[in-house]
Parts: structure tokens; sequence; C-alpha cells
């Protein structure tokens, strides 16, 4: 098993479970590292539901530092954070994230404009809209958040598909481009099992995008995107089988944002 960077802790009010238990059920699933990527604090007012505050970051912090003494000698622990890439709010995102010691920064596009597409309560929108349009929007979303040069690795790419809205067009332009900004960014995309657990039953990416990537040497790493603790390393068997199909042979594993190939295997 190689790496599992993407989990959750109750500071973004929509996880459970304390880290020390996430740690332990990588431990059983025989994951040699793993890291935290909770949700990062956001400009006053900006979707605070969904997050920790700029004021609970020290909390965050020192849960991960906490887990990182606990288990030393039984798996390595990194300290990562999923941040939201967002037109407008670039600065305060750049600000933040070079006043912490990350090990890696998982990149998100989660809205459209003002619309939070992948949040369930808002899940009516995508009838309003034109599907299509939705996908090239978001893969164009994509494009500018590799181009920001702010993040690491682009978290759940193709997630607008989880609650089964799928596009009528091929799509295969659009996702190229996104895929070679990333590519040249020197940006690795993760390879996410949690959309099998939603309603669209699927890896994000689909396995189409995960071989297009392959083809255009896109590096790639592995997340769980784990909101409780039983799913950490959850399906990792099928993501591998995936990787390995579409021609990886190894994954990136990250400490103080420089990447490290780990053969799969
Ligand atoms: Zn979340
Ligand atoms: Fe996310
Ligand atoms: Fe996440």
């Amino acid at each position: 098993m190689p790496v599992d960077y993407h989990m959750h802790t109750p500071l973004c009010k929509h996880a459970r479970g304390m880290p020390r238990e996430y740690v332990e059920q990588a431990l059983a699933r025989g994951l040699p590292e793993i890291g935290f990527s909770d949700h990062n604090p956001m400009p006053d007012g900006f979707d605070p539901t969904v997050r920790m505050s700029r004021a609970e970051f020290p909390e965050y912090r020192n849960m991960i530092r906490s887990v990182q003494r606990r288990y030393s000698d039984r798996i390595t622990i990194r300290f990562g954070v999923e941040a939201d890439f967002h037109p407008g709010t670039e600065d305060y995102v750049r600000e933040f994230l070079a006043s912490e010691p990350f090990d890696y920064v998982i990149g998100s596009v989660h809205y459209l404009e003002d619309w939070p597409f992948d949040n369930p309560e808002y899940v009516e929108e995508y009838l309003k809209r034109d599907v299509d349009d939705i996908y090239r929007k978001y893969y164009a979303l994509i494009e500018r958040m590799a181009r920001s040069g702010l993040y690491d690795i682009a978290g759940h790419l193709d997630v607008v598909k989880k609650f089964g809205h799928r596009p009528r067009s091929d799509m295969t332009e659009v996702v190229s481009r996104a895929l070679g900004a990333l590519r040249d960014a020197g940006m690795c995309y993760e390879v996410n099992t949690s959309g099998l657990r939603k309603p669209c039953r699927e890896i994000y990416p689909e396995a189409k995008i995960v071989s297009l990537a392959a083809r255009m040497s896109v590096p790639v790493t592995l997340g769980s995107d784990s909101h409780e603790p039983g799913t950490v390393g959850q399906d990792f068997d099928r993501a591998i089988a995936m990787l390995r199909e579409a021609g990886y042979r190894e994954v990136w594993r990250f400490e103080r944002r420089q990447r490290f190939p780990v053969p799969l295997p």
C-alpha cells in the first residue's frame, strides 16, 4: 500500500472521528504513510459552515503534531490541507499557505461562482443548468487553479459527476487542457476513492481520464477523502488496479512540498 493523503477532522464541521482513530484505521490497513488535509480557512464569511476558522487553525496543527509524535515509530503522518480554489480569494490563500509548514496542499474546486456544486443541499441547481456548461466551467477552473501556482495536488478531478450528472458531449478536449496545465505546473492529481461511496459510484477521476493523464505523464497520488475513520485506505486495491491498468508504475509522496516517487505495489 502506498499513501492516503486525503482525510479530514471534525474541525470542518462535516467529518467525525479524532485523528487518532484515522491513524488506527490506516495501521489496520497496512498503510506506511498518510496525511491529513482538512478544509482550509477562507476569508471572513466564505462558507464558514464547512471549514475551520483561521482562529481554529492552531488546534488543527496541534492535533496533527500530536498524532505525529504518538505514532512516529509506526507510521509517517504528513501535515497537509485541502485548500479551495475560488477566483478572488487567491491572495488570502497564498498568504495562508505560506504561513504554515505544510507537507502538501491539495487544491480543490468546490464552487462555480457562488454555487457549492458538491454540497448535497444545493443539488437541485444541476437541473436548472446545462450539464455540459457545468463541466466546461469546472475544467476551466481546474486550468486556472493550475496556473495559480498555489497547490501541489488537484483534488477529486471530475467531482462534478458526484450526483450522477454526466456530460452529453465528449469532454476530452477540455479535460486534456486541464491535465496539460496541471503537468506544466508540476502538479499531481489524486485518484480519490470517495466517489465510490457517492451516487456516481465511481472513483474520481474516471478511468478514461486516468488513462489520458498517464499518456500525458501527469503525476498522481492517492486519497480516500475520509470524513470518518472507517474509510481510510478504502478501495485502494481498486485505485491501484486502475492506475496500473492506465500504465502508471509509481505514485508520489510529499514532504515540505517536495515530491518523491513511490513504486506501486
Ligand atoms: Zn469535506
Ligand atoms: Fe473536496
Ligand atoms: Fe476532502
